[in-house]
């Protein structure tokens, strides 16, 4: 049985790749393919142990796919660039493929950046401007180092926000497996980010500890770097909000300013290579966002999936999230396009 369902599932994914490869090779009309990543780790990374799966490739498979996207004949370019050019009525390849990095790693400058430079692909890193130049990090990786820390009681009176998400890991004993540690910041999505981060700054001092052990090396993104990255115009930078607080998660319209306009301000404070192009975090968007970020910006990426055609809305950009999961191999990526194509 096994052998059966495990036959089928190659032939499926060599069914949506041939596909893919396809419409990738035969659309003739302008169209923008976006890549979305967040973290570059090596396999021996250690972060790799405290961090989702669905987050993570590796510099070896970042530069796997930049081949493909040159033997597909595609052109890599701008985000920025690309749309300029439609707008003003320029020509377009048939195909063009922006690469962009969300949340503003550290690691994008350690192991992702050297890859870019080395294949001189242009790409746009969105950042959490309120993390940049800090040791800070986002709630889920906190919560995946509490997890995943040996010797945790769960059952912590600190902890007893936690408690209702926990699910079948309740009765567990930390270290909890990655999948499980996934699972449970998917159920903590319920909460708004302000409220998790809260909970999580309230945590007793041993578990503080725990939350912040690994916090000596900064995970986002530094200044300097920032500055080095833009020097040789490869990397532009656009915005990720100020607090990576979902949009959706937010009530007053002061906290959506102080989101959407006060990352634009950052931006421009910061003095980098940045566009005017937002990213809606976790993809959660509102109407009352959705017009502040039009009063503000002049594009924007959503987390839907599927390529752009030139009469996409500047606003509703689709991107394909990759990660190592899902396109470790050529026939894996071309298989995650070729499936939301069909
Ligand atoms: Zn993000």
């Amino acid at each position: 049985m096994a052998t059966l369902r495990s036959f089928l599932k190659f032939w499926m994914l060599s069914a949506f790749a041939a596909y893919g490869w396809l419409r990738l090779k035969l659309t003739r009309s302008p169209t923008l393919i976006i890549l979305t990543y967040h973290r570059v780790l090596p396999e021996y990374a250690g972060e790799r142990t405290r961090e989702q799966p669905g987050m993570v490739i590796s510099p070896a498979n970042l530069q796997r796919h930049i081949k493909l996207v040159r033997s597909l004949g595609a052109v890599p370019v701008h985000l920025y660039e690309w749309l300029r050019k439609k707008n003003s009525g320029e020509a377009l390849p048939a195909l063009s493929v922006a690469f962009t990095f969300d949340d503003g790693w550290r690691d994008n400058y350690l192991y992702g950046y050297p890859v870019l430079r080395q294949e001189q692909i242009p790409a746009t890193i969105f950042l959490v401007t309120g993390m940049v130049d800090t040791r800070d990090t986002f709630w889920p990786e906190k919560v995946i180092r509490l997890l995943r820390t040996p010797g945790i009681s769960l059952s912590d009176q600190s902890l007893a926000w936690l408690h209702p998400y926990l699910g079948d890991a309740g009765n567990k004993s930390t270290p909890l497996s990655l999948l499980e540690a996934d699972e449970i910041i998917n159920r903590l999505k319920d909460l708004d980010d302000a409220t998790i981060i809260r909970h999580l700054q309230h945590a007793t001092s041993s578990l503080t500890a725990a939350i912040n052990e690994a916090d000596h090396a900064p995970a986002i993104l530094q200044h300097t770097e920032l500055k080095e990255m833009s020097g040789e115009n490869l990397v532009k930078y656009g915005a990720h909000t100020r607090n990576h607080f979902r949009l959706n998660r937010l009530n007053s319209k002061e906290a959506l300013e102080e989101q959407i306009a006060g990352c634009q301000s950052d931006l421009e404070a910061m003095n980098v290579n940045s566009v005017p192009i937002f990213c809606y975090p976790n993809g959660d968007i509102t109407d009352g966002g959705e017009q502040l970020v039009a009063a503000h910006y002049q594009a924007a990426c959503t987390t839907k999936t599927g390529w752009n055609r030139a009469s996409r809305n500047d606003f509703d950009l689709h991107r394909f999230n990759l990660h190592d999961g899902n396109s470790s191999t050529t026939r894996m990526l071309l298989a995650t396009i070729g499936r939301s194509l069909a």
